[in-house]
Formats: C-alpha cells, sequence, structure tokens
C-alpha cells in the first residue's frame, strides 16, 4: 500500500469515532487523490483534542479499549488518549526498536526515572525493555539517594530520563564522588529541548553516549524515534506515522531542509487516530540516506516550540538561541531561566543563568548582556546565581516565564 492509501485508510478509520466525525464533517475519503488533497484537510491541534474530553477520541468499541493515558495538562482540561491491545503492542515495536538503534541490548541494564501513571513516559521505557529482552529498574522519579544506591548496586547501563533529570543526577554523582561505581554507557533522554551545553556536560559527568528519544502522549507516547550513533538527527518510524513539516504562520507544507513545525498523522493506530496533529515542535526534515544504513527518513534535533517562542520588544526569542548563545561563554553555564515582566510602561527581560565562578559574577554578567543585545537584538538584565541554584525538575522544564499577561 502506497502512503497515500495508508493515509486514507486511517482517515477512514478515524471518522468512526465522533471526534472526527465532526472535525472532518463534509470530507469524503474518496475525494482525496493525491497528496495535495491531503495537505488541504484541517489541522488537529491539542485545544481540539481537549474539546474531545474524556472520550471522545475513540474510534472503536469499548470493549477493545485496554488503558488509556493522559497529556500532562498544567493548564485547562487534559486529553485523553483511549489504547487498543495493538497500540500498546505497536508502542513496543518501535520503542524496542528506538533501543536497538541507539546499540542498546538484552544485557543491558535499563534504569527507568520518568514517570509512570497517567503520564506515558515510564511504562513506554519498560514495554520497550521487556520487549528487547533487557533488565527494566523502574524507578519513576524522585528519591535521588535510591536512584544512586540501586543504580551502583544493580550496575544500571542505561539510564533513561529527562535532561534535566539526567543533568541533577550527573550532579549528585560528581558531588559524591561515586562516578567510578557507575556503571551507565549510555542515555536516553526524553524529548525535551536541549542544547549542546547541556548534552555535554550530561555526557562529560555520566561518561555516557546520549540519544534523543522523540515523542508525545498524543502518538503513542516517547519512543517513535530516536537518533542513532552516526549524528544527532532523529530517525522517525514511518511506517507507523507520517510527518510534514509545516509553516507554522501559514500551514503550508515545506520542504526538507526548512525549519518549521512537525505535524503527525498516525497510520496505524486504533484507539485514537490522528490526522494532521500540529505538535508544535519546532524541526526540519534532513534530506538523504543516513550513513547507518537505516532506511526511516530524519528530522532535526527539536529546536524549541512553535508556541515557545517569545516577542519581547520587537525581538524574537527562541529558548534554543538562548542555549546557543550561553554555550559560547565560558564559564556560563547550561541552566538559565528568563523572566519576562511589564513595569512602568516597558518590557523588561532578567536572564538568570548559573556560574561556578562567583567571583566573576559581575563580569559574566556584563558579557552576557552584551552577547545577548549582539546576537538576539535586546538587552536584557543578566544575573548570575550559583550552580545549583535554578529550579531542576524531573518533568520537562520550562525557562522562559511570561509574566506580562
Ligand atoms: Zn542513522
Amino acid at each position: 500500500m502506497n502512503t497515500l492509501d495508508q493515509i486514507k485508510k486511517s482517515i477512514k478509520h478515524a471518522m468512526k469515532g465522533s471526534f472526527y466525525k465532526s472535525h472532518f464533517a463534509g470530507i469524503k475519503v474518496g475525494d482525496i487523490n493525491r497528496m495535495a488533497d491531503f495537505e488541504k484537510l484541517p489541522f488537529t491541534d491539542k485545544e481540539d483534542l481537549r474539546q474531545a474530553y474524556p472520550l471522545g477520541l475513540q474510534a472503536v468499541p469499548d470493549e477493545k479499549i485496554i488503558r488509556i493515558h493522559s497529556s500532562s495538562g498544567t493548564t485547562g482540561t487534559p486529553v485523553i488518549i483511549p489504547y487498543t491491545q495493538k497500540d500498546v503492542n505497536d508502542w513496543a515495536v518501535m520503542f524496542k526498536r528506538c533501543y536497538e538503534t541507539a546499540g542498546i541490548t538484552k544485557l543491558d541494564r535499563i534504569h527507568i526515572t520518568p514517570g509512570y501513571g497517567l503520564w506515558t513516559a515510564g511504562i513506554g521505557f519498560q514495554a520497550g525493555t521487556e520487549l528487547l529482552g533487557a533488565m527494566a529498574i523502574p524507578m519513576g522519579p524522585g528519591n535521588t539517594d535510591k536512584q544512586i544506591k540501586m543504580m551502583i548496586d544493580l550496575k544500571s547501563t542505561v539510564l533513561c530520563a529527562t535532561s534535566s533529570y539526567a543533568l541533577l543526577i550527573a550532579e549528585e554523582i560528581e558531588k559524591r564522588g561515586v562516578r567510578d561505581k557507575i556503571h551507565l554507557k549510555k542515555g536516553v533522554i526524553g524529548s525535551e529541548r536541549w542544547g549542546e551545553k547541556m548534552r555535554k556536560r550530561i555526557a562529560g559527568e555520566l561518561g555516557v553516549e546520549l540519544y534523543d528519544i522523540y515523542g508525545l502522549t498524543e502518538i503513542y507516547g516517547p519512543g517513535i524515534g530516536i537518533n542513532c550513533p552516526r549524528q544527532s538527527a532523529m530517525h522517525i518510524w514511518t511506517d507507523f506515522m507520517y510527518y510534514e513539516i509545516i509553516d507554522p504562520k501559514t500551514g503550508k507544507v515545506l520542504p526538507a531542509g526548512k525549519t518549521g513545525e512537525l505535524v503527525i498523522t498516525t497510520l496505524r493506530k486504533e484507539g485514537a487516530p490522528l490526522i494532521r496533529y500540529r505538535t508544535h515542535d519546532l524541526t526540519k526534515s534532513i534530506p538523504g540516506k543516513c550513513k547507518c544504513g537505516l532506511e526511516y527518513p530524519r528530522i532535526d534535533t527539536i529546536i524549541g516550540r512553535s508556541d515557545d517562542m517569545v516577542k519581547v520588544r520587537g525581538a524574537i526569542i527562541y529558548p534554543s538561541r538562548v542555549d546557543e548563545l550561553l554555550a559560547t561563554i565560558d564559564g556560563v553555564s547550561s541552566e538559565y531561566q528568563i523572566m519576562i515582566d511589564h513595569m512602568n510602561g516597558k518590557d523588561i527581560l532578567t536572564l538568570f543563568f548559573e556560574t561556578a565562578d562567583k567571583d566573576s559574577a559581575a563580569a559574566l554578567e556584563k558579557t552576557v548582556e552584551h552577547e545577548f543585545k549582539e546576537k538576539i537584538g535586546l538587552a536584557p538584565k543578566a544575573k548570575a546565581v550559583g550552580m545549583g541554584e535554578l529550579p531542576r525538575s524531573e518533568k520537562k522544564s520550562t525557562r522562559v516565564f511570561d509574566n506580562r499577561y
């Protein structure tokens, strides 16, 4: 079956559920004859999924649903995603493929720190581990003392974590001076935007090879793509999904090499199929074949979210550009936080960064202010704080706080 036929089959199936019945009202699958017709279909956004709360997305009879997951709704109504047995199996197959791409085998001991429960993370890492035949160590987040004890006693070889939690663990190992008792070889880091500097710190302090695993709760969960040892771009499992990169403003599909928003259509999902789902993750397609030999196409490391970019006094600020900027300044750590406030009729941007070099704090602040002005086009107020003073989180960390509205 060619891609268009697979897409049409998935649309037909999706329209059995009440959500797409109304979202695609008036659309006839028989009228979709070429990719250009498909690319005219309306997008599906997270807000649409919220409206379908609780089970409006379900496209199969109740007896076929074996589990639900929910995306972490910090604001408003959560999104509930129902899974069939096949969905759960398919997810594990993709996850196992991720581990294999990272060179992980059944002899590995996989230390899983992402949370278990409504969130898709922990259980996805575990199902992939079990299907691979490796040993799962289902820690979940928190209790760093216990994490490190288990890591030493069980000789964990793979650490699965968000980037900020991996950094926290790396710092604790360093602080306790137990690095020679740690057996980690690889880190599988859940999708969260992270800069080169943070990557180098985690890799250096833990002494491991790092892999970026991609995914989102709405589309199975983590595990729908990962980078290979040859490069930093991520292979996406296109036998399970079709992806497009669009211009977030116009909605037009962009050619390979152009940065835009990743949009995903599931091809095999039964419980809650999604058609043209806007992930809001910014990336680009990498043209050509990878040297590793895998046929699956690649997307670049996620550089941020289309809804994360903020505009302050006319300048557009992407968190990824702040990462890059700080990476060029010696003495400045990878951790930072941006506060945007409106005071006396003016927008003020304060950038907090960590440094181990307290004596040079004032000079570093001046350098950061200067570089920020040069490269981003806006004069911030830079404020140095000590190492470990900015919050680390077990979940995705937010670095930009817009207090203007
Ligand atoms: Zn590759």
